[in-house]
């Protein structure tokens, strides 16, 4: 599959390893983007450029430790 054009999704390392955020995050995200694994949160890349911005994820992990850049916008971070 082709590469996210649109949006990127980047989790802080310590967050992402913490398996009840990743539970969360993967619990909240509409569009599948997280996926809880065995070591964390892994990002589906496949489904970034599903994103629809809800803020989903920004809410239920730790601020400023989950991202979500629209790479279309010259790289804005949303909810910043
Ligand atoms: S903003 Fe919404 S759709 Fe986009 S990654 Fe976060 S939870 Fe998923």
């Amino acid at each position: 599959m082709s590469a996210a054009l649109f949006i990127d999704v980047q989790v802080k390392e310590s967050v992402a390893r913490d398996p009840e955020i990743a539970a969360k995050l993967a619990e909240v995200c509409p569009v599948d983007i997280f996926r809880a694994g065995p070591g964390g949160v892994e990002i589906v890349q496949d489904n970034l450029d599903e994103c629809v911005l809800c803020q989903l994820c920004l809410r239920v992990a730790p601020a400023g430790s989950v991202k979500v850049i629209k790479l279309y916008d010259d790289g804005a971070v949303l909810g910043a």
